[in-house]
């Protein structure tokens, strides 16, 4: 078994069979050619089976120390077909502070077919066994969070979840299996979206479900061919792209981070820095009113105002109005989505030319301490 940076090269991802092409290349075809009926060469029809899109799987599937992979057209596709899984009556125990849009889909729109969901802080492993009822099926775990960046014990988590014999699933779009494998840590199903760190460049959308079950497999692979939210055979091939070298990116995506975070600290206009100490998401409040934080968003220039993460560019949000507008008000202010949080997606730029941009946008915060005392 070859190592993690060799796999993200090789896994899934052979010289071309018949051109020795080093490449994978584009099949941009929707339907192959059959010998007599019924009877074809391992592809059917691009829906149900494509070669670009196998090698994907292949290569996500072995990265994530899983024997299945599966591809789909977004992060809220593979999302979708995990919960296809589910019947009206069952229940989902998540974590509460999640990205928005798989809270907006488990709310409502899966919750219209009767399924319903509990949301705890997954960092207490005590509210997760707590929360969980004789119709609960799936936990699903996103960690770190998003926006909070809090961490949840995937292995305790997982433990709880097989005692209770429901099934364990980990969103590893923010860590990554370069530092995170989940299926390694007791989970049964790992979810991506794609679109993030695993291409890494912002042009292409993507998601994936990966699993080291058979029977899970089964069922969702017979999904992903009847729902048909699939990657077309471009999309697949940026993406293997992409994760040839996620290694390399997610080393550098950490360091950098890790400078945007020593300065932050130190910065007397920020309330609170959220890191889990690995990492390239950032997130912090800014001691200052929403208005003064909307205009300290216009004042950078290196850094993008942008939804979505894992880019090679450094990108920026605040998650109240953009990621997070979706979840009511008084839900985001009990889970300490404060109205002045930033989050960060700290990008492969110079980092002390990430740093100069902060600092200068940072210096023009007015102190509410200055204010009162002038007022
Ligand atoms: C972006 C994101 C998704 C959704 O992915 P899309 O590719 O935008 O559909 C799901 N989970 C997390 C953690 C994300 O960041």
């Amino acid at each position: 078994m070859y190592r993690f940076d060799t796999l993200a090269i090789h896994a899934g991802q052979p010289n071309d069979a018949a051109t020795g092409a080093v490449t994978v290349p584009i099949y941009q075809t929707s339907t192959f050619g059959q010998i007599e009926p019924g009877v074809h060469r391992g592809f059917g029809y691009a829906r149900t089976e494509h070669p670009t899109r196998r090698a994907l799987e292949e290569c996500l599937a072995s990265l994530e120390g899983a024997r299945y992979g599966l591809a789909f057209a977004s992060g809220m596709a593979a999302i979708h077909n995990v919960l296809s899984l589910l019947r009206h009556g069952d229940h989902v125990v998540s974590t509460q502070d999640l990205y928005g849009g798989a809270w907006r889909i488990f709310t409502k729109y899966f919750s219209k077919f009767g399924v319903d969901f509990t949301f705890v802080d997954s960092s207490d492993l005590t509210a997760v066994e707590r929360a969980i009822r004789p119709e609960t099926r799936l936990l699903w775990l996103e960690t770190p969070s998003n926006p909070l960046l809090k961490t949840t014990d995937i292995a305790g988590c997982s433990a709880i979840a097989r005692r209770a014999g429901i099934r364990t699933v980990v969103d590893n779009t923010f860590a990554t299996p370069v530092l995170q494998q989940p299926i390694a840590l007791g989970a049964d199903i790992v979810v991506h979206s794609t679109t993030k760190y695993i291409n890494g460049h912002s042009d292409t959308l993507g998601g994936a479900v990966l699993t080291d079950d058979e029977s899970l497999f089964t069922d969702l692979k017979f999904f992903q061919n009847a729902i048909g939210a699939v990657p077309g055979p471009q999309d697949c091939f940026l993406i293997l792209r992409g994760i040839k070298t996620l290694p390399l990116r997610m080393a550098r995506h950490c360091e950098n981070a890790r400078g945007v975070v020593e300065y932050l600290r130190a910065h007397d206009r920020i309330a609170k820095v959220h890191y889990p100490e690995f990492g390239a998401i950032v997130s912090f409040e800014l001691d200052a009113s929403v208005d003064e934080t909307i205009a300290f968003s216009k004042r950078l220039r290196l850094w993008t105002l942008a939804e979505s993460l894992g880019s090679v560019k450094s990108l920026f949000c605040h998650p109240p109005t953009m990621t997070h507008a979706s979840v009511e008000p008084e839900v985001r202010r009990r889970v300490g989505i404060a109205d002045g949080l930033i989050r960060l997606s700290v990008g492969l730029e110079d980092v002390r030319d990430l740093i100069d941009d902060l600092d200068q946008a940072l210096a023009e915060v007015a102190s509410p301490r200055r204010v009162a005392c002038a007022g």
